[in-house]
């Protein structure tokens, strides 16, 4: 990417993606390789008025060399400043930008048990920051930079610098700073998305149901007041921000209990440094009672082991087939990118906002409205070209929401 548009990628992220305010600090998580945009991040945010731009650099290798060589106990502990660190920010209303980069291959060699424990640790550790991000508190925004070892997984049969340009020409088409105005170009995006959203919060379904020739066969059940969300969000301020650059879904929360059926992965998900590849579960009253995988059949079962929560779905996305990150054809290995290519759905944790009025609402409430809590969310995709949705309105009318792989909507 050509520096140009490193910097109108920054200024993106800083106005459009967390909307930076006079006075605010910016947190960024970044991984090292990243540091030559992360600069130009602080500096947009300076420019717009930040009061502090706190770094948090990631070295990945280090992490990996940990999870190889470190004792058995450090990983169900998680530092304590570390905590602190997120806590105390997050607390005062920062805002944050977190940069998403890492080998989808990286830690395959490390014993699952160590990887799934650390997550905990930190998962619980964290759980108030969590809170606060996913009811949607404080202003935050994920994105992405190439680095080497992601470029070559994706553009496995070029030369490493080629393979890095690739990837970035990708990620600049997907977050469409390769147009003359990317905030415009973002506004008309948004408008698009605002339709289908429209159209579901209008229609208020009790069910949908999904078929394709994977296998898939899932009824969900949707609450009664669940909301339809997508392209950007607000702040209880009325601060608009974007969560996820790029963005491509709408998305909202099943009912706990109200998911039955059969559900097939359609790509690989890139969970913490592992490939987990050709999974499916069986679902019943919502929990996940089967779970089948060709590949990394291990970490799954953890995952889905993470606690009571993690047996639930948590998000219900829907992304058409047709759409500009499906129609490159890239399989990015990488969540971001690839949950924003396919209809998708989320293990735990649901987003409180997906319910009327739900960040408002107590743990407890959440729980009795069928809103799934865990301390895990993680999004898995199952979109096809040839999936069929179809919404079952209160009435008991069927609407079809997806023919071939998009929305058949009435327009
Ligand atoms: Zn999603
Ligand atoms: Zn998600």
């Amino acid at each position: 990417m050509d520096s140009q548009m490193l910097e109108k990628y920054a200024r993106l992220v800083v106005k459009s993606g967390v909307n930076i305010q006079k006075g605010q600090t910016l947190v960024v998580a970044s991984p090292i390789e990243g540091a030559p945009f992360t600069r130009l991040i602080a500096e947009q945010a300076y420019q717009a008025g930040a009061r502090d731009v706190v770094i948090s650099w990631k070295d990945e290798i280090s992490a990996k060399i940990r999870f190889l060589q470190a004792p058995e106990e450090i990983f169900d502990e998680y530092p304590k400043w570390q905590k602190e660190f997120y806590l105390s920010y997050v607390r005062e209303g920062a805002a944050f930008v977190s940069i998403s980069a890492s080998d989808p291959e990286l830690l395959k060699d490390v014993d699952p048990g160590r990887i799934m424990r650390a997550q905990k640790a930190g998962n619980i550790a964290l759980e108030e920051y969590r809170e606060r991000l996913m009811s949607n508190r404080n202003p935050w925004c994920v994105v992405a930079v190439p680095t080497p070892a992601w470029a070559r997984k994706v553009f496995a049969g070029l030369p490493e610098a080629e393979a890095v340009e690739a990837l970035w020409s990708a990620i600049a088409k997907a977050v469409r700073v390769d147009t003359a105005d990317p905030v415009a170009a973002w506004a008309a995006h948004k408008a698009n998305l605002k339709k289908n959203m429209d159209f579901l919060n209008t229609a208020k379904f009790r069910s949908l149901h999904y078929r394709n020739s994977l296998g898939t066969d899932l009824t969900v059940e949707l609450p009664e007041d669940h909301l339809w969300l997508g392209g950007s969000e607000y702040t209880p301020e009325g601060l608009e921000f974007i969560a996820n650059m790029p963005t491509e879904e709408v998305f909202t929360l099943p009912r706990k209990n109200g998911v039955n059926g059969t559900v097939v992965s359609s790509k690989p998900l890139n969970y913490n440094g592992n490939l987990i590849d050709r999974f499916s579960f069986t679902v019943k009253d919502g929990r996940i009672v089967a779970s089948k995988a060709q590949t990394g059949g291990e970490i799954l079962q953890k995952l889905v082991e993470t606690d009571e929560g993690s047996h639930y779905l948590g998000e219900v996305a829907l992304v058409p087939h047709a759409s500009p990150i499906s129609d490159s054809n890239i399989l990015f290995y990488n969540t971001l990118f690839d949950e924003n290519a396919s209809c998708h759905f989320a293990i735990g944790k649901a987003y409180p906002v997906c319910l009327k009025e739900g960040e408002t609402k107590s743990k407890e409430e959440l729980a009795r409205l069928g809103v799934n809590d865990s301390l895990v969310h993680v999004d898995f995709m199952v979109g096809t070209a040839d999936l069929e949705i179809t919404g079952v309105t209160a009435e008991g009318a069927e609407i079809p929401v997806f023919r071939n792989g998009n929305f058949a909507l009435p327009r």
